[in-house]
């Protein structure tokens, strides 16, 4: 991450843009424009040779009109409350143009998973949940995974949740294991989901997917099953970047014939690292870790951070791109945004092309209240109407309005979000 990078500007520049295309008021301006409520805390932590360590951890709460906060829970060494401010504001714009009865938040602690043990990571999810346990809930704020975060510690926090309560809540957090009120396909959702609107935006192009070349950065857990169902439907995945975490620096794996998920989980830590001296043996060749996005490809799914596609390296990406999927929260820049634009290349901004997370999120949810758990089929099944149906609204309006779909997005999110204020008599 670069450290001068505000992801928060960032996302109040899009929303400014946003705000002035549908000539929001001031006073609603003013409310979406900063979050409703943030927890900055300390959580310290008895480390395993016992001597204690504080971490920081926090909760931004950005708006809750539309119903309950939803939002990850993000490991990361260069964690920063406008991070995290700018993630809650990016969810509550991801669940208002799927659609579904939720606000946004988000939530992270500053730490870095690769160098805590099992013990120590769990002390730090029971101490995030043990400060928040009040300003959380199923009917306040419901959190779940994001980077370096996975079922196990949502498991730890609700544990942690469940004892000082004193009831069992299943709906407090989602992306929790399957048969402990986890619902099967969310591990899948958010890289499917990815893919549904991208076969969609090929679709609308009258490309055929199964013609298409592809780069991705990252490979983690969206970027994985992206990769998976863009194969299953006929794509090819030429190379995948990641980081390094012993050299910290990315780099690209890229193989011709295209790349196999499973040989390289193979050699693949779980925090989707791929070990950089076993690749030449599988056949893959090492590049520096910014050529994904210069590769001869149709399609780029950055799925790994954001600030990934920026002014600079964005003029290098190759003529033949013809769709941008964003599987990462926030990787592209404003200024990346004008070149795109000015391209014409098709872009499938991040809040709608990564949804699915959020949305499977809702119907894990919704099945934790029901105490009846779906088949795997009929969880991706409701994905793929919910991912299409929102990704045909984005396109008609960008279409008939003449909008960046990154606009159209905005446009029919930030109309919601407002209406709702509006209707509660907030504003
Ligand atoms: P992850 O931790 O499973 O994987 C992240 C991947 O990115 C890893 O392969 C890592 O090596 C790579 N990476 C990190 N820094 C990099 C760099 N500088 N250059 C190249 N690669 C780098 O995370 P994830 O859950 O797959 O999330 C990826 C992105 O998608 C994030 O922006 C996240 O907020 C967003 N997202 C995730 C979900 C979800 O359900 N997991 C939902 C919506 C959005």
């Amino acid at each position: 991450m670069d450290k001068s990078f505000n992801a928060f500007a960032m996302a109040q520049a899009q929303f400014d843009k946003c705000a002035d295309i549908i000539g929001l008021d001031a006073a609603t301006r003013e409310l979406l424009r900063y979050p409703m409520r943030e927890y900055s805390f300390a959580i310290p932590v008895k480390m395993d040779d016992g001597h204690f360590q504080v971490f920081r951890g926090f909760r931004v709460q950005h708006n809750d009109a539309r119903g309950p906060g939803k939002g990850g829970i993000r490991f990361h060494p260069l964690e920063t409350i406008d991070t995290v401010r700018a993630l809650s504001m990016w969810m509550t714009w991801k669940c208002a143009v799927v659609d579904i009865p939720l606000g946004g938040s988000k939530g992270g602690v500053v730490c870095d998973p690769h160098n805590l043990s099992h013990g120590e990571q769990e002390r730090i999810c029971r101490g995030w949940v043990r400060t928040l346990a009040r300003d959380i809930g199923p009917l306040r704020d419901v959190p779940a995974p994001d980077v370096m975060t996975n079922a196990q510690h949502m498991l730890w926090m609700l544990d942690e949740y469940e004892a000082i309560h004193g009831a069992k809540y299943p709906g407090l957090i989602t992306g929790k294991p399957v048969g402990m009120g986890g619902s099967l396909g969310r591990t899948e959702a958010t890289g499917y989901g990815v893919v549904y609107t991208l076969r969609e935006a090929l679709r609308l192009l009258g490309i055929p997917v199964d013609k298409t070349v592809a780069s991705v950065q990252g490979f983690g857990n969206v970027a994985q099953y992206a990769i998976r169902l863009y194969q299953q439907y006929g794509g090819k995945v030429i190379c995948v970047a990641c980081w390094d975490q012993y050299d910290q620096a990315a780099y690209t794996y890229r193989k011709m014939d295209g790349v196999d998920v499973d040989e390289l989980l193979s050699i693949t830590d779980k925090f989707g690292g791929i070990d950089k001296k076993q690749a030449p043996g599988l056949g893959y060749e090492i590049l520096p870790g910014g050529d994904w996005l210069h590769q001869e490809v149709d399609v780029l799914i950055p799925a790994a951070l954001e600030n990934q596609l920026t002014a600079e390296n964005i003029k290098k990406m190759s003529k033949r791109v013809k769709v941008i999927a964003e599987g990462a929260n926030g990787p592209t820049t404003p200024e990346a945004d004008k070149v795109i634009a000015e391209r014409g290349v098709y872009l499938i901004p991040d809040f709608l092309a990564n949804a699915g997370g959020v949305t499977c999120s809702y119907f894990e949810q919704v099945q934790c209240n029901l105490n009846y758990y779906w088949e795997k089929d009929e969880v991706l099944h409701k994905l793929d109407q919910k991912m299409t149906s929102a990704f045909l609204s984005v396109a008609e309006l960008a279409k008939a309005r003449r909008l960046y779909m990154r606009d159209a997005a905005y446009v029919i999110a930030v109309n919601r979000v407002a209406q709702a204020c509006k209707d509660r008599g907030w504003v």
